[in-house]
């Protein structure tokens, strides 16, 4: 059942040539990649395996795959659980106990960069240990999301014996800018023991990124990326510092008075 998946993914990838939808803009399109999860939430932990590490490496995996296809690429985070306490240690990153980067910051940071598409990786769980597949969610509402995610489980589709509809969920805050194309990939189930042993290599993960990629492209070629029209950046970037004050304020904390 993989391989022929495998097959068929490999077969997509040389039928594709596709150059860049964006070949005639001066600036390429910005692609925001949130590896779900970080700091000390570690997301779901099944087998000894935690998905915030899981996501980080196909996060890293997406950003080089999009950038092959000729996307600018930011990562709303690029450390993981342990590397990120370790850094945050003296530091005004201290004064968040959790050293977690925050939901509200990554919204932020994804519009206030002008993100042409955000997405969102993640790695699955659920009680059965048969169900298993990569699985797209768009926020409830939004069309273009809607869209999006239908591109890219398109692609997904290939690792599973039959196809899984994207799902409209309220429950993302990352998905609660509908002007954005943006969805949520849940990569696999953590819980199924064969796909946690697949999620586990990066030859599976980087398959997946290229799937995702082409996903990407896909949406691309009928919705010509550009920045959201509706991004306030003055007023985005207000909020992006009163965040930042806060947290640096905090760092300092109870210390009283400076300035
Ligand atoms: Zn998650």
């Amino acid at each position: 059942m993989l391989a022929s998946a495998l097959v068929a993914a490999a077969a997509l990838t040389a039928a594709r040539t596709a150059g860049p939808v964006h070949a005639a803009r001066s600036l390429p399109p910005l692609v925001v990649v949130d590896p779900g999860h970080g700091g000390k939430d570690g997301g779901a932990m099944h087998g000894g395996v935690r998905e915030e590490a899981i996501n980080l490496e196909a996060a890293r995996a997406l950003a080089a795959a999009l950038k092959a296809r000729g996307y600018r690429v930011l990562l709303t985070r690029d450390i993981g659980c342990r590397e990120a306490v370790a850094a945050a240690a003296g530091t005004d990153m201290a004064a968040d106990r959790d050293c977690r980067v925050n939901l509200r910051d990554r919204v932020l940071r994804a519009a206030y960069r002008r993100a042409s598409v955000f997405l969102s990786v993640h790695c699955d769980h659920y009680v059965l240990p048969s169900v298993h597949g990569p699985r797209t969610y768009y926020g409830r509402g939004s069309e273009l999301q809607r869209e999006l995610a239908v591109s890219v489980q398109r692609q997904l589709d290939a690792f599973r014996d039959r196809p899984f509809r994207p799902m409209a969920s309220d429950h993302f805050v990352l998905l609660a800018q509908p002007q954005v194309p943006a969805v949520t990939v849940e990569l696999g189930f953590l819980t199924n023991p064969r796909e946690r042993r697949l999620l586990s290599t990066a030859a599976y993960r980087r398959q997946l990124a290229e799937a995702v990629a082409r996903g990407v492209d896909d949406f691309a070629r009928v919705h010509p990326l550009m920045p959201p029209p509706s991004v306030d950046v003055a007023g985005v970037e207000h909020l992006w510092q009163v965040a930042r004050g806060r947290a640096h304020a905090a760092a300092r904390g109870g210390a009283g008075g400076g300035a």
